[in-house]
């Protein structure tokens, strides 16, 4: 049996090889952010990509848009962030600890000092972060960082509507930041203060959530086994009507089993007619819809599957970190799909002190870059030790140019290999069949 990653061999692996560090980090850190290095923007972007493929181009009823991040304020007090987007907050008496009241176990003991008795009653804690906005400071300035993406695309469903007539069904789609000023930021990236979503918010007729909700559901799973997500690490949670979240009459949470235990990944809600009825009446904008063949209105009711995109890349990195021995020598490597791999592939001479060997591979590196495969050069240590780096980035395949290809075995010139990933196995290929094979 393959050895299950602590979130230590992730986060240690993400720092080292540039994925994720820490925010802000050569001052000590500051809770709850992350910086994503090279690799981790081009992973992050991937798995954007295909997500924005699967949901907004290679369909014909999504809208993509691309909101403010700061918004009227009004917005977050109609749809019920300013007075209901809260955590219950406890703390110690004795060190002023603050944590979230339903993540203590024992709710009589300081999850930080172990102090019995020292925890306070649970109070409810906003988590919208505030700011101002323009040169006065009083309240009437008062904006918040948005806590969802949603907001913006409600705000925006009369817009899209006025210049695209879309027939219902139809949805909104974005991707973007969110902050939320979580009580106790941990376990990574999972519970971040700054975060990315990809949301999608589907308008239907009131009658039709449910079919649209089923289809979303199937949609969503689909999405996971394209991320290489094993089914049996995916499980459905049916929310219960107190544990929602106050806009939604339905909510199924994805939940995954991270190295610290199982957890919400995904969500998909049911939010009724609830924002649309709401920034309605808040703004006095009709937001209803008309259907120009019966010229009936109505308020569409809305199905939400949302993604954070930091836990995706948590499920994703998690489930390809792999170990095993190859050639007799024990690696780490992620078996991550083609599709989401940083570098497609990597091109390496066999020696980088032989000019004729580097320009070759540099010609090979070169041609590949023009038919827009994303490749890596690499020229640094041994072969071997380039491999294992490759294997550690989740690279699907490494490519070395070496005497033959020159000539020296004529019946082998023009040929380089082509070594797999996963299987350690090594084949030789005609450069002319590279660009094919590397773009499959
Ligand atoms: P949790 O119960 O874990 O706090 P939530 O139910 O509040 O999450 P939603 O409001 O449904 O989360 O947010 C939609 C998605 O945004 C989540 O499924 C998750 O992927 C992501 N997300 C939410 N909060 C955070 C966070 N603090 N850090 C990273 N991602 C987050």
């Amino acid at each position: 049996m393959a050895k299950k990653p602590t979130l230590e061999d992730i986060v240690s692996l993400a720092k080292r090889r540039g994925f994720i560090y820490s925010g802000s980090e050569i001052y000590g850190g500051f809770s709850g952010t992350f910086d994503y290095g090279p690799l981790g923007v081009a992973l992050k972007r991937n798995i954007e990509a295909l997500w924005w493929k699967r949901f907004v181009t290679d369909r014909e009823d999504m809208y993509g848009i691309d909101a403010a991040i700061l918004m009227n304020p009004k917005a977050w007090e109609a749809s019920g962030h300013v007075s209901g987007f809260s955590d219950p907050m406890v703390e110690c008496a004795n060190c002023k600890g603050r944590f979230r009241a339903d993540h203590i176990e024992d709710a009589n003991v300081c999850p930080s000092c172990g102090k019995k008795g020292t925890l306070g009653e649970a109070k409810q804690f906003n988590m919208m972060f505030k700011t101002k906005a323009g040169a006065t400071d009083d309240e009437s300035a008062t904006v918040y960082l948005r806590p969802e993406t949603a907001g913006g695309m409600f705000l925006n469903f009369k817009n899209v509507v006025d210049s695209f007539h879309p027939k219902l069904p139809f949805g909104l789609a974005q991707i973007g930041k969110a902050f939320r000023n979580e009580i106790a930021p941990r376990e990574f990236v999972f519970r971040a203060r700054e975060f990315e979503q990809m949301e999608v918010e589907y308008f239907v007729r009131p009658d039709a959530w449910e079919a649209a909700f089923e289809e979303w559901h199937g949609i969503m799973h689909s999405f996971a086994k394209e991320l290489g997500l094993p089914k049996e690490n995916l499980h459905d949670l049916e929310v219960g009507e107190g544990d929602r979240a106050h806009y939604s009459s339905r909510t199924i949470d994805f939940e995954f089993d991270f190295p610290f235990g199982r957890k919400e990944l995904w969500g998909l809600a049911y939010r009724t007619d609830f924002d649309l009825l709401a920034h309605e009446k808040t703004s006095g904008v009709t937001l209803r819809y008309l259907d120009e063949d019966t010229k009936e209105k109505v308020t569409p009711h809305v199905v939400e599957p949302t993604f954070g995109l930091g836990r995706t890349m948590l499920a994703v990195l998690s489930t390809a970190y792999t170990e095993d021995e190859i050639g007799g020598e024990p690696r780490s490597y992620l078996k991550l799909p083609v599709v989401l791999a940083p570098y497609r592939v990597a091109v390496f001479p066999l020696l980088k002190n032989k000019p004729e060997l580097v320009a070759k591979a540099r010609e090979v590196f070169s041609l590949l870059k023009k038919a827009s495969i994303v490749a890596v050069f690499d020229d640094n240590g041994n072969i071997g030790k380039r491999y294992r780096r490759q294997d550690e980035i989740g690279t699907p395949a490494c490519i070395t140019i070496d005497f033959d290809t020159l000539g020296e075995t004529p019946e082998l010139k023009d040929t380089v290999t082509l070594r797999d990933r996963d299987s350690g196995e090594q084949e030789r290929i005609l450069i002319s069949e590279l660009v094919a094979r590397c773009s499959a």
